[in-house]
């Protein structure tokens, strides 16, 4: 296939800039330890220095890979997907989650919410980042909001997030892996006084697996 008709696909969905797939544990927020098939796509331009999937930057290192195939993957594993990043949004997700929802997956997605939405989502699991906000419809759509804790001042930026979303929206603190020992006894203090917040941790990162 030529250049021109795989950015055409890419640019139509049926084709994603796939860097990784696999079977695991999902490790955090709401849905933690429950098992899912993960679906990490290329591509993100949100830049937060303390990313731990730096690799999934740059959207051309990683192939354009035929939208079926990705389904038919996840279907020989789970009933239940996350799409994540990198930044999903980056890509038209119609046609991904179209043919998921033919296969009766369900389907979650982890975003920054910084672009606009495609895609038909049965759990929105919103990250947001200070770099680049969230619009105003992925507020609206997330059904947990998933604030990442590198220093106090994340506290005041996730009260300003939380006041953003639905009022069913589930509020999640997570630490940033790389200061957690700072951090959790902080955030512990923090969901105490304020039992709005639950706290989320990268569970998967303990029990070492991806
Ligand atoms: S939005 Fe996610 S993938 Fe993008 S830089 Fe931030 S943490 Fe990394």
């Amino acid at each position: 296939m030529n250049k021109e008709k795989i950015e055409a696909l890419v640019q139509e969905g049926k084709m994603l800039p796939l860097m990784e797939a696999f079977y695991t544990i999902q490790g955090e927020g709401h849905h933690t330890g429950t098992s899912a098939y993960f679906v990490r796509i290329g591509g993100c331009d949100v830049g937060c220095h303390w990313c731990d999937v730096k690799e999934s930057w740059d959207a051309e290192k990683h192939p354009p890979t035929v939208t079926e195939k990705i389904v038919d993957e996840v279907i020989k594993y789970s009933d239940t997907v996350v799409v994540t990043g990198g930044e999903p949004l980056t890509w038209d997700m119609t046609y991904l989650t179209q043919m998921l929802k033919q296969k009766q997956v369900k389907i979650h997605i982890e975003t920054s919410g910084a672009y606009p939405f495609s895609g038909i989502w049965d759990w929105v699991c919103l990250s947001p980042k200070k770099n680049k906000l969230p619009t105003k419809e992925a507020y609206q759509k997330a059904q947990e909001l998933k604030v990442i804790i590198f220093n106090k001042h994340d506290f005041k930026f996730a009260e300003e997030q939380a006041k953003q979303v639905n009022e069913d929206c589930l509020l999640y603190l997570q630490p940033e892996w790389s200061v957690r020992e700072k951090m959790i006894p902080l955030i512990v203090d923090y969901v105490m006084k304020n039992p709005k917040w639950k706290i989320s941790l990268q569970t998967h990162k303990y029990l070492r697996i991806p």
